[in-house]
């Protein structure tokens, strides 16, 4: 059984005291975590600080980036093993933003893939899918060639612990999400291709994820969906109240 995991990503948002305050705020409204995972992913800066607080609490404090080396001299990155080491579980790698701003290639995602599972992470691989639905007509070949580029030469324990999110850009901090039908076509086209390069086991319990402006209005809707077993949500995951109302969805 795939348990819902819904991850709020905070990107380069609020100050240490904020990130804390929210973690008192939430804490006691969230769901078992053996029904409903909820995780925060923040930046770097406060990790350890968020992570020593929710200790005891269902939320999972987790990363949104890390280099694909463990140490050395590489300015300004995170290193794997120290984010595990301070009590972070998952990180997010292959982000759009990344992509975009800090033009990250699938080559480099893969080998921080790789690097992620070395130092005991799990990762949650996104996909994005620049070209857009509308204008494309190849999405299909989009999102499978960045998938399996990423997960290159993963074996089959490995892959079994990463999460994929599908997150089309067009509806990242748009307001404009992907329609519960898209989002679950997605959800299942990354499933499917598991299926086909790895196996039919492994694409059955790897969780899904889809992000793009999802909030208290559509999660119902989405997490309906056959194939989609959680969301990655920006915005709406800064504000307590709606995170909270995130991971209570009902369906
Ligand atoms: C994201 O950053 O991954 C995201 C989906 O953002 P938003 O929910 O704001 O669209």
């Amino acid at each position: 059984m795939r348990i819902p995991f819904i991850v709020g990503n905070w990107k380069m948002n609020k100050t240490a005291d904020e990130a804390l305050q929210f973690i008192d705020d939430v804490s006691e409204h969230l769901p078992d975590p053996k029904k409903i995972q909820s995780a925060i992913a923040a930046p770097a800066l406060f990790l350890q600080s968020m992570a020593q607080k929710a200790q005891d609490t269902p939320l999972d404090i987790i990363g949104e980036n890390c280099f694909y080396e463990q140490f050395g001299a590489y300015t300004g990155e995170t290193s794997p093993t120290a984010l595990k080491k301070i009590g972070v579980p998952y990180v997010i790698l292959g982000h759009s933003e990344r992509r975009l701003y800090f033009h990250e290639s699938d080559e480099m995602i893969n080998k921080k893939v790789f690097a992620a599972i070395d130092a005991g992470l799990k990762p949650i691989v996104c996909c994005d899918e620049t070209m857009g639905r509308e204008a494309a007509g190849d999405t299909i070949h989009w999102v499978v060639s960045q998938i399996i580029a990423d997960l290159r030469g993963l074996s089959d324990d490995q892959v079994g612990q990463i999460s994929v999110a599908y997150e089309p850009s067009w509806a990242i901090g748009t307001g404009k999400s992907a329609s519960a039908d898209q989002a679950e076509e997605g959800c299942y086209l990354i499933r499917q291709t598991i299926a086909d390069v790895y196996s039919d086991e492994l694409a059955d319990k790897i969780r899904v994820l889809y992000g793009g402006s999802v909030s208290p209005d559509n999660i119902d809707e989405l997490m309906a969906k056959p194939n989609i077993d959680g969301v990655l949500v920006g915005n709406a995951s800064l504000d307590a109240e709606a995170f909270i109302k995130l991971a209570n969805f009902q369906i």
